[in-house]
């Protein structure tokens, strides 16, 4: 029995436990996946998003490349231009003249000036003061030689105008192949950065021209520019020392603003270009779309997470439940089969569906022989009604149980008394489901009872009715013919003769023997309607239902006329007695039971007084 009852919470638990590992990881793998979809949709997104702007800035680039080269060629062309038209004319040449006619494109620069070998401008194409440029970088470069070609000076601040230039140069050679001086014009730096407007870029974006010597001619990041700034140090450097072309992502300067760049290197310029959006910008929509979804996807995770948590909860508290039920009804067989009373559940047509040992063992019937017969099969014919009525009383809700005394018919007919309680057991709604019958066997108490009842209204040397046994029949027939005036009754009073003679003579044990003696006579003279008793000592007393006093005197002769024709064995010997009897009449006036006995008492007074062994008729009685 023990295995069993903790064998059943056990599989519960190893179940309870699969069952839980189960929705965890449906919980997990569900999340896993999407958690995996997202992360996997994102990166997929930030490359798509990233790789268009590479792929925009790259275009950009090679426009600017363009831009830039045919910008410088057009500048090298008015230089070329200058340089042919100095030597054919020498110092005498205007070039203000040629930018006022148009042969010179004055617009993409702000001064263009011849230098003699010693560095003083000799030519402008504006006004000037005398102005020596032999420390300028470009004049040093073109005196130390180093073929024709167009040098593109660092930005510097103009001598002349004041403003940043970058100067672009070629040298001029004399005749004989020496250093004759430089032609030199001059180009706002910005002029370069202009070329792309906020909307292809966006408002943080980068524009660099950086030469082969690490100098930025001019840099826009956003809305700042700056000119000659030194990136040597430079990703943008290091990337380009590796590829001509490419792209990448800057780390960010001061500002912290990392920048998706393109870069080209000029085919026939000493210079690179380069032009990036800023990552921020690139990504603001991707981001935007990135924390909506993972903002939602926290909130399905939550919702899965808690809808998985209360799952769980639900399902422990089915099985402590589950379990609390199984425990009790493993509680309640055992109560059932084990109680040492009988039990026994039957149905609405008092079929008995479960029946326990028990009652088995009180009606002597295996299970088998019980199960869906009805409890009235086995009960005695005369209780059958009261079982009819309290069913009725639990069905109407008027009682919850009801308790009542009485007899079956055990299997072979012995009879069996029994205390049985019914009580109906109805659902949560309150539908009735069965009868609980317990039984409880009182045979041995009820005749515990009888004994204890015979021994209180029996007298025990005769085995009669005692006094208050007879007195009590005697108020009953008094009632009952109060009730019924018509009906009648009489009352007689024995006196055994002399008795104290044979107590004195024979002894005490034959005077019980005569009292024994005469009990007896007395009733086997009696019907079975009529009453008799001992009232005490050696007196008697009968009572005749129905009886008019001439019939109860005449019976009354009879008894005594028996008692004395009859005599009492003792040792051996005979002893006769005779009795004196006093009879009356028990009538409606009477005011008790007791008056109608007094007066038969007076009777056999007087029966006393004239000579014993006869019998007297009350006085009021023989009046009447
Ligand atoms: P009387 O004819 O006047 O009735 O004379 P009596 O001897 O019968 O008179 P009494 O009523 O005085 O005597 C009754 C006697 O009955 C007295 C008592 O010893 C005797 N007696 C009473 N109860 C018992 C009993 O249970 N057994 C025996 N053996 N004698 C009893
Ligand atoms: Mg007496
Ligand atoms: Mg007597």
């Amino acid at each position: 029995m023990a295995g069993t009852l903790s064998a059943v919470p056990e599989r519960g638990l190893r179940r309870f436990a699969d069952v839980n590992m189960a929705i965890g990881l449906f919980s997990v793998l569900l999340l896993g996946s999407l958690w995996f979809y997202m992360a996997t949709k994102h990166e997929s997104g930030y490359r798509e998003t990233v790789g268009a702007a590479f792929r925009q800035n790259s275009n950009l680039a090679v426009a600017y490349d363009e831009h830039i080269a045919r910008t410088l060629k057009g500048l090298d062309s008015a230089l070329l231009f200058v340089r042919h038209e100095y030597r054919r004319v020498g110092r005498g040449l205007d070039i203000a003249r040629y930018v006022d006619d148009g042969v010179v494109d004055g617009q993409l620069f702000s001064i263009l000036s011849v230098v003699d070998e010693h560095g003083d401008i000799v030519l402008s194409s504006r006004h000037f003061e005398p102005t020596n440029y032999a420390d300028r970088e470009f004049f040093r470069v073109h005196r130390r030689g180093g073929g024709d070609v167009l040098y593109i000076n660092r930005p510097v601040l103009g001598r002349v105008s004041g403003t940043w230039q970058v100067p672009m140069s070629r040298r001029i050679s004399k005749a004989d192949g020496s250093f004759g001086g430089v032609i030199v014009l001059s180009v706002d730096p910005g002029y370069f950065a202009r070329f792309y407007q906020k909307s292809d870029i966006g408002a943080l974006g980068l524009v660099t021209l950086v030469g082969h010597d690490g100098i930025a001619r001019v840099r826009r990041v956003g809305n700042t520019l700056d000119f000659d700034v030194d990136m040597s140090g430079s990703s943008l450097l290091r990337q380009r020392a590796q590829q001509e072309h490419g792209e990448f992502i800057s780390p960010g300067g001061s500002d912290g603003a990392r920048h998706l760049v393109s870069y080209r290197t000029l085919r026939e310029y000493p210079l690179i270009v380069a032009v990036g959006t800023a990552e921020q910008e690139v990504l603001r929509e991707f981001m935007r779309n990135r924390n909506r979804d993972y903002a939602m996807a926290l909130l399905v995770t939550l919702v899965i997470g808690a809808f998985a948590a209360m799952l769980m909860v639900t399902l422990a508290r089915q099985r402590r439940a589950r379990e609390a039920l199984a425990n009790s009804e493993t509680r309640f067989r055992g109560t059932f089969e084990q109680a040492a009373i009988g039990m026994a559940h039957t149905s609405m047509d008092r079929r008995f569906l479960q029946v326990n040992q028990r009652l088995c063992d009180m009606l002597g019937y295996a299970r088998g022989e019980l199960m869906g017969r009805t409890a009235t099969d086995f009960t005695h014919p005369e209780d059958r009604d009261s079982g009819i009525r309290d069913r009725q009383r639990l069905l109407s809700g008027e009682v919850d149980s009801v308790s009542a005394e009485k007899r079956y018919v055990r299997k072979g007919g012995s009879l069996l008394w029994v205390n049985r309680t019914v009580s109906l057991v109805r659902d949560a709604e309150g539908r009735p489901l069965y009868f609980l019958r317990i039984v409880e066997d009182i045979t041995e108490r009820r005749r515990l009872e009888n004994e204890l009842r015979e021994l209180a209204t029996t007298d025990m040397l005769t085995g009669l009715p005692n006094r208050r046994a007879f007195i009590t029949r005697l108020e009953e027939e008094h009632a009952r013919i109060r009730r019924f005036p018509q009906q009648r009754a009489a009352v007689l009073m024995l006196d055994i003769d002399r008795f104290k003679q044979v107590n004195d003579t024979r002894g005490h044990p034959a005077g019980d023997v005569v009292l024994r003696h005469v009990a007896e006579l007395i009733r086997k003279g009696i019907r079975e309607v009529d009453a008799c008793g001992r009232l005490g000592g050696e007196e008697f007393a009968v009572m005749l239902t129905g009886a008019v006093p001439a019939a109860a005197v005449e019976f009354a002769e009879r008894l005594r006329r028996g008692i004395a024709a009859s005599a009492a064995m003792h040792e051996g010997c005979t002893i006769g007695v005779t009795v004196s009897i006093g009879v009356s009449a028990l009538g409606k006036d009477d005011g008790s039971a007791d008056a109608a006995l007094q007066r038969a008492d007076r009777a056999l007074y007087r029966a006393k007084e004239s000579g014993r062994d006869r019998v007297e008729l009350d006085a009021g009685t023989a009046a009447a």
